[in-house]
């Protein structure tokens, strides 16, 4: 079984301790604002243009709480054509403005905000359009995909594909994310090390142009546009419809965590289980007082087991979470639990410290959804977010822990949010 080829790569998300360098970098500004709202507003969708602070207000701010930039108008389309009129406008303008596309604004530091210029709230698109929304389908060539608009949330994704047996296969831990804004990132997740990011496991888009023009393009028509778009912060074109690759839909999951306080043991152990076959999943995350073992996430230890984590925290400081997921359905309930066994065998937790849920897959998907409204009750939801992810080589990866987890985070006793740690192969 085990070949271990390099793994070079680790994913690290801070989450709350430092702040994301500035990525925002948008087309020229709009010179003189003052005439902006009333060209706009001869404009034939201007009543879904609104330049009233209410609307403004709403798409100055974003998730990361920790920059501000008021547009002159929101734009609310109601179809596409609304969006290619828009940009089509500014571009044969002679003072073209800022055009930013909004998805659920999930952003950290800016990069759907238009200062001076023109948001665009695509969730308005999904309210009322009949252009975009989910559609499956397949075909000799792709076998199953789903055509998708850029505003829809992975969650509903997800919900419409499952009626047919089928799901995307490469997500985010979160899902009440766009399909827009998770394409004009990555969308990395426990997957990627099997399917690569979400954006590499796109098959076709049609793209609005920063002339105007509804272009399609894929892998090969208009590549260098398609390749651009993916991973391109909104910086190339706004997705209006994506076409996403699916695989039959497992029912349920086997959901482990182990922990480990040596480093080594553990950055090896998750190498290991990306090696092999057999895993869907493989994250990780740092326990510590301050970043306790729920932080955030769906609740999977029990008052007890946190008991018996608390002791170790108090023994060793940092304690390292394994994080694994195997997917099954009726065909292998029998086996999915010796298989596991399998997986697991020979790994250098703690001995005892294996934490074992049986989840259905929507359960499992849609995990941080429950932190989610437990932080939105306590009003720690709407906060600033000054969040940071880093890919580390594997070469650095022993050295990052030293100086940052342990002497930065643990010795000096910061207050954190959670802190994932996961590893990536390269080729992926
Ligand atoms: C709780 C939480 C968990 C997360 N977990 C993960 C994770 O596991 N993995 C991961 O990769 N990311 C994760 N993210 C980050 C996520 O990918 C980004 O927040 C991303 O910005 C998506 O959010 P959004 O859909 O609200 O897009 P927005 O923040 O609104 O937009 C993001 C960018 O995409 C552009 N954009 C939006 N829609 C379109 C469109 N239709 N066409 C072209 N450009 C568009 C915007 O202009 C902007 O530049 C997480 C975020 C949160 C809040």
């Amino acid at each position: 079984m085990a070949t271990s080829p390099p793994v070079p790569v680790f994913l690290i998300v801070f989450f709350i301790i430092i702040r994301l360098i500035s990525i925002v970098g948008k087309l020229s500004p709009w010179t003189s604002t003052g005439s902006l709202p009333h060209q706009l507003l001869s404009l034939e969708m201007a009543n879904r243009l609104h330049i009233d602070s209410n609307a403004t207000k709403l798409a100055s701010t974003d998730f990361g709480k920790l920059v501000q930039a008021n547009p002159i108008a929101v734009l609310y389309p109601s179809s596409i054509n609304d969006i290619v009129s828009l940009v089509k406008f500014s571009y044969n303008s002679p003072n073209p403005f800022t055009v930013a596309a909004r998805g659920r604004g999930h952003s950290l530091r800016g990069q759907a905000m238009a200062k001076n210029g023109v948001v665009l709230e695509m969730s308005s698109l999904k309210l009322s359009s009949n252009e975009s929304g989910i559609r499956v389908s397949q075909n000799p060539s792709l076998g199953f995909y789903a055509d998708v608009g850029g505003e829809q949330l992975w969650i509903d994704v997800l919900r419409a594909t499952l009626e047919h047996g089928l799901a995307p296969v490469s997500w985010t831990d979160y899902l009440y994310l766009t399909v827009g804004g998770t394409l004009s990132n990555a969308g990395v997740s426990g997957q990627s090390f099997l399917y690569g990011p979400q954006i590499s496991n796109v098959y076709e888009m049609d793209v609005i142009t920063g002339k105007g023009d509804l272009v399609r393009c894929s892998k090969h028509m208009n590549s260098d546009l398609f390749y651009a778009v993916l991973g391109g912060l909104g910086q190339f074109g706004i997705i209006t419809r994506a076409r996403i690759a699916l695989e039959v839909a497992p029912n349920r999951v086997k959901w482990v965590r182990m922990l480990y306080h040596d480093f080594t043991a553990f950055t090896r152990d998750q190498e290991h289980l990306i090696s092999i076959n057999g895993l869907d999943y493989v994250e990780g995350s740092l326990i510590m007082h301050q970043s306790p073992p729920n932080n955030w996430r769906a609740s999977f230890f029990s008052p007890s087991d946190q008991l018996k984590i608390n002791s170790l925290l108090t023994k060793h400081g940092i304690i390292y979470c394994l994080e694994a997921v195997k997917y099954y359905d009726d065909l292998t309930i029998d086996t999915v639990d010796e298989e596991i066994r399998q997986l697991v065998k020979g790994l250098r937790f703690i001995p005892g410290m294996m934490f074992k849920k049986d989840d259905s897959l929507v359960g499992f998907l849609n995990r941080v959804r429950s932190g989610e409204l437990k932080l939105r009750e306590k009003g720690m939801w709407e906060v600033a977010h000054p969040w940071l992810n880093l890919f580390v080589g594997k070469s650095g990866i022993m050295e990052f822990n030293a100086a940052v987890f342990v002497d930065i985070l643990h010795k000096q006793n910061h207050t954190i949010g959670p802190i994932l740690l996961y590893p990536l192969t390269r080729h992926k």
